[in-house]
């Protein structure tokens, strides 16, 4: 434990880690007090391209988390500026939310529906047959098919709902094509974290709950990896996979020295 507390930088998945809904999981307030205390460098980093940095921050702030918007990463982001590095420029048709588009929109992207560069799905609520019917007709023109995220559902607290990948699915059976995707567990999301948090793989830790993006994208990229079970994965979990973290732990308030959920 002291190896993880002696890191200078944390890279931190939310959901399942820092709240499950609209409910805190505990020990969080610790934690990030911890952080700020320690001046550490950390960065929220979520597969979910639905919300902006804004909206993300503004939510802990309603669960009494206060924190500057720049401590936070989306797929969105990722996802647009990998685009701007390929077609500086260039026309999106996006399936998908504000955070998705704005993030779009500021990498210098615009929005067409007649013969876009890229189709871009993400996830959301908004979904319609005549979106998919659309996005096939314009993949089948040349488009190319990018998706925020490769998670299948994500968490709810009525339960699981489709995600990006799913949603992207009927897209891909239609047209044949296969989509790219940039979230976790892409080493994309891991590099543009280091380099917003300014530090060095090895002086950083990735915090998730999950092992099929989070712990894997941290060993992936050499960056010391801490599952918590507070969220999708139990000890159980751990054995189906041909990989492990480097440290299991029961939420983030047991990186505290003296936090007690007891
Ligand atoms: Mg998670």
């Amino acid at each position: 434990m002291d190896n993880i507390r002696a890191k200078k930088g944390f890279i931190i998945d939310m959901d399942g880690v820092i709240y499950h809904g609209n409910y805190l999981l505990p020990g969080v307030l610790e934690f990030v007090n911890w952080l700020k205390q320690e001046n550490k460098e950390f960065l929220f980093l979520t597969n979910s391209s639905e919300r902006s940095p804004k909206e993300l921050q503004q939510k802990l702030e309603r669960l009494g988390i206060e924190v500057d918007e720049h401590h936070f990463h989306t797929s969105a982001i990722a996802t647009a500026s990998f685009l701007a590095s390929q077609t500086p420029g260039g026309s999106v048709y996006v399936i998908g939310e504000a955070g998705l588009t704005n993030a779009l929109y500021d990498a210098g992207f615009s929005m067409n529906d007649v013969n876009p560069d890229y189709v871009v799905v993400g996830d959301t609520r908004s979904y319609s047959f005549e979106k998919i019917e659309h996005a096939v007709r314009l993949v089948l023109k040349g488009a190319k098919l990018i998706g925020t995220n490769p998670d299948l559902t994500g968490p709810t607290e009525r339960g699981i709902v489709p995600a990006t990948k799913a949603l992207i699915a009927p897209i891909e059976l239609a047209t044949g094509r296969q989509a790219y995707f940039i979230g976790k567990p892409n080493p994309l999301m891991m590099r543009h974290a280091l380099k917003k948090l300014k530090t060095q793989s090895d002086e950083t830790a990735i915090i998730g709950d999950r092992m099929d993006t989070d712990i894997i994208a941290g060993i992936e990229s050499e960056i010391e990896t801490v599952l918590v079970l507070s969220g999708v994965s139990s000890r159980d979990t751990v054995k189906r996979f041909p990989y492990r973290p480097d440290y299991i732990l029961d939420g983030v308030g047991d990186i505290v020295p003296g936090y007690s959920n007891k």
